[in-house]
């Protein structure tokens, strides 16, 4: 380093603790870049470079920021996925022999940002430490900001490691080199977590004294190091103590459904497929929570559905207690939407940056708990009342804020304002005492303005020069020569002293720094108990979250009309739904019809349905539904449908749609076939497959010979509920050949006017696609779509085995030779209803005209 300036010697040397941050060196009331760094930022943040002398002959790249605006440049540059330590001046600089010393203080990371408003109030933002070891994996996933801890293992698999990605979505990873490879190999291309790659094992000594009430012996020793890794990654960040990190959750991944990622993605639990918006997603629908730790929490209940039956009913139960008296719903959500972010704000007190109006946003908040237990008990359900008594309104804290805490306290710590009058005796008396300072101040200006009868004669006060007499420049003529020692001269205006002002001044001023001081004592003081009880805030908080989602869902249960669904008992995982919806595609539907559908995968009537219709009919919205429909009740949701009594799956398999065929360079086919040969070694008798488009992708014949085998694979070994539609009709056959197998297909009208899509399922099977007639209605020239037909005539006939007794109508193509008549002649007709069909299919079924 020779040639260095001593203060670049200093910087060259606190860089090299933290290389892979940009760091931010504080020099006065600047944070300043160097070298790499400037050049970096100000690249990031469109700031000016600059250079400065450092010693050498060349000057070296500089940029900066004022330290007041230093968190919203942080902010930018966290959110671009850099890191930033940021390194200020220990002593002070008027004290300081030489350089002033200097330390890095924190080092902001994406993972551990504390700032809310960097980060959405209805999503977490965690950070997640990883370990393998023989074999397992262990993951920890904190969020800091609300001290929540999660830890969990499993088998070494790909597989669970995505899954388990895709719940947490985390900004930032720890762990060795091998889970760091993992975790971003299935990471989402999209997603731009910051990943750190450790190489020695954690001390696993530090887990006793951060989490002294936990039974680590018990923990699997993969989890152990997971959460070391991820406790000393923050050790080293944060430089402080996690008070807040004081509790762990620890679960067994197999007690949540798990769901893959295109599972998640296709059935758009939280966000879209289209442009990953929250918005038109299950999540968004289901968000009628009041508070943001619930809307948090109703995220992670979508992205684990319980495979727990006993706690799925409890979420029932409470929410259908809060579904049955919507008087008590609503004050319960008037109470909770008055509750503040109790982990967050918890989450800044244990951090030391909660300032005097957060601790009067939780008193208030913590006020309104009383009201909430008793809602809750009012409404009489077991596990309501359980979660009342689990709530401890922390009176207590409240309390100690109320005394202390002013009612409207400054945003600033150290200009006074805080502190409640009567609440310290020395404060009082030192605000008397500046109080008497300020009387004798506007007594003088009174007697001054008298005694010179200079009636503008006024008394001010500045931080330079203090309190002043001022008179402006007209009236100085009025005053006495030497009555006041000059002090300043303005362009219009003089300004004095006397020796009795400068006085008082001094013990004004001298009370004003003490008050200000003893303020900052007792709020830090306070702010410290009260971090002292952070585990039951945390409770707390859980306790309130829960309660918040089970509200929203019976809100939106009610507004949407859902019904409590039930489960099956036996071994035969049956599954019947009436008057069934699909909750997003319906309350999007533009005129606001949406055809209800029945399903019904029973053992005596089939546990496979073979869907066949044109597109657009509405197949893959049917099946969706299906899914959604179980899924939500796995959440302890309510169901858009009229009646629902389902199989509790324990998994659902979904291949559905093209959206994800573009991810990672493979062909349609090749995701298609490797999604169904995991669902082959994964499904049970007790999951549900729901295929869309089966075969596609691939030559018609391999196509169809491939969705023949899958559909008889599930058919005979898997033996579980399925719902697979096909483009090919020719296998409507499989209905004679599987006893468990039957057709359905989407119901279409054929008018003057062309076809209309009922959106209603009937039994049997289509027999055409109506791909000439889309073609027609995408406006396709007229030679086109003439020649089409005119093709699929000359290839003949496509008569299908249809089964007789299901379909009435088996058109050919010579019916479509009048190029004159562009609408294709009625196509199926499904037979007559059979006997046991509900009178609504029958309703439909005579709409669809006279068969030929
Ligand atoms: P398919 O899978 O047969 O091509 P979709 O399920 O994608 O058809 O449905 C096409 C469109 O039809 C959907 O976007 C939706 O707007 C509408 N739709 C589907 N089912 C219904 C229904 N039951 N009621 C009303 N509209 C529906």
């Amino acid at each position: 380093m020779a040639g260095y300036t001593p203060m670049m010697e200093q910087y060259l040397s606190v860089k090299a603790t933290a290389k892979d941050a940009l760091l931010f060196f504080r020099l006065g009331d600047f944070y300043e870049m160097f070298f790499e760094d400037a050049i970096t930022a100000s690249r990031e943040l469109e700031i000016t470079l600059t250079g400065r002398g450092a010693g050498q002959e060349e000057r070296i790249p500089m940029c900066g920021v004022p330290h007041h605006a230093a968190e919203g440049y942080i902010a930018r540059l966290i959110d671009k996925g850099y890191k930033v330590a940021v390194c200020e001046q220990v002593e002070d600089p008027a004290s300081a022999k030489g350089v002033v010393k200097r330390e890095i203080v924190r080092i902001v990371t994406p993972g551990t940002v504390m700032d809310s408003k960097m980060l959405g109030d209805a999503s977490n933002n965690f950070i997640v430490g990883a370990a393998r070891q023989s074999a397992r994996v262990g993951i920890a996933a904190c969020d800091l900001t609300t001290g929540e801890l999660y830890v969990t293992s499993f088998a070494e698999s790909n597989e669970a490691v995505k899954n388990i990605m895709n719940v947490y979505r985390p900004s930032e990873a720890v762990g060795d080199e091998a889970s760091i490879a993992a975790i971003n190999a299935d990471l989402n291309p999209t997603s731009r977590a910051v990943l750190t790659t450790v190489r020695e094992e954690a001390d696993l000594r530090r887990l006793a004294d951060q989490f002294p009430e936990e039974p680590w012996s018990v923990h699997e020793p993969v989890r152990q190091q997971a959460v070391a890794r991820l406790i000393s990654y923050l050790d080293e960040t944060q430089k402080r103590s996690l008070t807040h990190l004081r509790s762990i959750k620890a679960y067994d991944s197999e007690s949540y459904m798990s769901l893959d990622a295109f599972t998640r993605r296709n059935l758009e639990l939280t966000e879209t497929v289209r442009d990953r918006s929250r918005k038109g997603s299950l999540l968004s629908l289901l968000d009628r929570t009041r508070t943001a730790m619930g809307a948090r929490l109703l995220k992670r209940w979508i992205d684990q559905p319980l495979l727990n039956q006993a706690e799925a009913e409890r979420r029932l139960d409470a929410v259908e207690a809060l579904h049955g008296d919507w008087i008590k719903r609503k004050e319960l959500r008037d109470d909770l939407g008055e509750v503040y972010d109790l982990e967050r704000l918890a989450g800044r007190i244990a951090y030391g940056t909660a300032n005097a109006r957060d601790l009067n946003a939780l008193k208030n908040s913590l006020k309104r708990i009383p009201a909430i237990q008793q809602s809750c008990r009012g409404l009489n359900a077991t596990p309501l009342n359980a979660l009342a008594d689990r709530m401890d309104s922390c009176d207590d804290i409240a309390q100690a804020i109320e005394l202390a805490i002013a009612d409207e306290p400054p945003v600033t710590l150290k200009d006074g304002g805080i502190i409640r009058p009567g609440y310290d005796k020395k404060l009082d008396e030192l605000r008397e005492a500046s109080q008497n300072g300020k009387q004798w101040i506007a007594e003088l200006e009174r007697q001054e303005r008298e005694a010179t009868g200079i009636k503008s004669l006024k008394i001010g006060f500045n931080k330079v020069f203090g309190y002043y007499l001022e008179v402006t420049r007209a009236n100085l003529v009025n005053l006495p020569e030497g009555r006041y020692e000059r002090k300043q001269t303005l362009a219009n205006a003089e300004r004095y002293v006397t020796p009795e002002l400068k006085e008082k001044e001094a013990l004004i001023l001298e009370a004003e720094d003490r008050m200000f001081d003893l303020e900052y004592e007792s709020f830090i003081a306070l702010r410290d108990s009260i971090a002292g009880q952070m585990a039951r805030l945390q409770r707390l908080a859980e306790s309130i979250a829960a309660l918040d989602v089970l509200q929203a869902f019976a809100e939106a249960s009610a507004e949407r009309r859902y019904a409590r669904p039930s489960w099956t008992d036996g071994d035969g995982y049956d599954l019947t739904i009436e008057d069934g919806r699909h909750p997003v595609v319906e309350s999007v539907n533009e005129n606001g019809v949406f055809i209800a559908n029945e399903t019904s995968l029973t053992a005596s009537e089939g546990s496979i349905l073979l869907i066949t219709g044109p597109n657009m009919a509405g197949k893959s919205t049917y099946m969706r539904q299906v899914a959604m429909i179980c899924l939500m009740a796995q959440i302890g949701c309510f169901v858009p449908a009229k009646r629902a009594v389902l199989p509790f799956v324990d998994r659902i398999f979904t291949r559905i749609g093209a959206a994800d065929d573009l991810v990672g360079g493979q062909s349609t086919f090749m995701v298609e076939m490797k999604d169904i040969q995991v669902m082959t070694e994964q499904a049970t008798k007790r999951s549900l497959i729901i295929i869309d488009e089966l075969g596609r992708g691939t030559s018609t014949d391999e196509g169809m010979a491939i969705a023949q085998s899958v559909i008889e694979y599930v058919h005979n070994h898997i033996g579980c509920k399925a719902l697979v539609s096909t483009h090919f009709h020719e296998l409507a056959h499989l209905e004679q050949s599987l006893t468990g197998l039957r057709n359905g297909c989407m119901a279409v009208k054929e008018s003057a006017d062309g076809v209309t899509f009922l959106r209603k399922l009937v039994p049997g099977a289509a027999d055409s696609s109506y791909g000439i007639y889309c073609a027609q209605l995408a406006g396709l020239p007229e030679t086109i779509v003439s020649r089409a037909y005119t093709l699929l005539n000359e290839h003949g006939s496509f008569e299908i085995g249809l089964t007789p007794d299901r379909a009435v109508v088996k058109e050919t193509a010579a019916a479509y030779t009048d190029s004159a008549v562009r609408t294709p002649p009625v196509i199926v007709a499904p037979a007559p209803a059979p006997a046991s069909a509900p009178a609504q299919d029958v309703v439909q079924l005579a709409m669809f005209g006279e068969p030929a």
